[in-house]
């Protein structure tokens, strides 16, 4: 047994120290990103948030909607064939959209024929596997990658530098960061794994920059803050669940709870989804998922305009014209825990 010392830092831990700026006004900002994917060498370009990959957001509807404003969607893995084919195919030109998948032979098979229809409108995918750092997770990419060579590759979870770094020799463009921050994950409680989330974006990011690769953040935003902070940490894309349920576009049913309208949000290994779509929890595993209520909240619009103006806001404070330039200006302050509870998140 060993004890790490270093300091780890999650979103709530830290502020971001405002600096002198010629900018006047948010309007300034430019929050899109431009890169170039190290293996698929494809060019991006767009609001660098996405969706998540889970049945209620990772939606088509979620999708349209998102692209319309330049971000892109992690479309969940449990729609058909058909449907599928008929939305990459109707995809305006530009637009990333990730086929979503995890690593099973049958995951395999459906994404060849996936592809055999709907090829040359797939440009990129997700490879989601809760722990990122088993041997066939690797092997994965890499025989993805040498049959898919101008695929952009987004694959994850994982935590640490040096896991980053094997994923990005292994054939991924964007290494997927975080075990357990989600706000419908119960990883940390069942299993005690996990890392606090802003420390694994900065130390991944910077093992990620060093081979020419990306990170995308996932799970643990709550806030147009934490999105900030993550993209201050080094993020080149953040996922988002939880800031996004609850809306129209979003799969499930509006329910009225003592006169208050909410929309369900679970996570994908929770009792509720596995029961859909595994027919319940394998006698092996337990659930690291818990379903929440989200109080409704319309069309996605209004959020999105929150969650935008807050991100460039936030580039406002630290003098960045660039999202890009970000990261670059970022001061982390810390904040103690006493302030936090007194204060709360904000
Ligand atoms: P959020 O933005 O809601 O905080 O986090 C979304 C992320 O939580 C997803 O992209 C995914 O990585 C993770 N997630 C979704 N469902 C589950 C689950 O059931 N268990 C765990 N451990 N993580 C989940």
């Amino acid at each position: 047994m060993r004890i790490e010392q270093d300091l780890k830092l999650d979103f709530k831990d830290v502020l971001i120290r405002p600096k002198r700026s010629t900018l006047t006004s948010r309007s300034e900002v430019d929050i899109s990103r431009d890169y170039v994917f190290l293996h698929s060498k494809r060019s991006y370009h767009g609001v660098p948030i996405i969706a998540a990959n889970m049945d209620v957001t990772g939606t088509f509807e979620m999708a349209r909607a998102l692209s319309a404003q330049g971000l892109a969607t992690a479309l969940h893995k449990h729609y058909g064939d058909d449907a599928l084919v008929a939305h990459f195919e109707a995809l305006p030109a530009g637009a990333t959209q990730f086929y979503s998948m995890g690593i099973g032979a049958s995951d395999m098979a459906k994404f060849r024929r996936v592809m055999a229809r709907a090829g040359s409108a797939i440009t990129a995918v997700c490879i989601d596997v809760a722990n990122g750092y088993t041997n066939a997770f690797v092997r994965f990419i890499e025989k993805l990658r040498e049959e898919f060579p101008a695929l952009t590759i987004m694959a994850g979870n994982v935590v640490t530098g040096e896991m980053t770094e094997e994923l990005i020799l292994g054939g991924a463009d964007v290494v997927k960061v975080g075990i357990g921050p989600g706000s419908v994950c119960t990883t940390r409680k069942m299993t005690g794994v996990g890392y606090p989330q802003l420390s694994a974006i900065i130390e991944c990011a910077d093992a990620a920059h060093g081979l020419g690769g990306l990170i995308c953040a996932d799970g643990g935003c709550t806030t147009p803050g934490d999105v900030a902070k993550a993209f201050g940490g080094g993020a080149d894309f953040v996922m988002l669940g939880g800031m996004l349920a609850g809306h129209d576009e979003c799969s499930g049913e509006v329910v009225e709870i003592n006169g208050v309208r909410k929309m369900r949000f679970y996570g994908m290994s929770s009792r509720v989804a596995m029961q859909k779509y595994a027919g319940g929890v394998a006698e092996y595993r337990a659930s690291e998922g818990k379903e929440v209520l989200i109080d409704y909240r319309g069309p996605i619009e209004g959020t999105l305009q929150d969650l935008l103006g807050g991100v460039r806001s936030a580039c406002t404070y630290v003098g960045a014209r660039k999202l890009k330039e970000l990261s670059k200006r970022t001061t982390f302050i810390r904040v103690s825990q006493q302030l936090n509870e007194v204060f709360g998140k904000s």
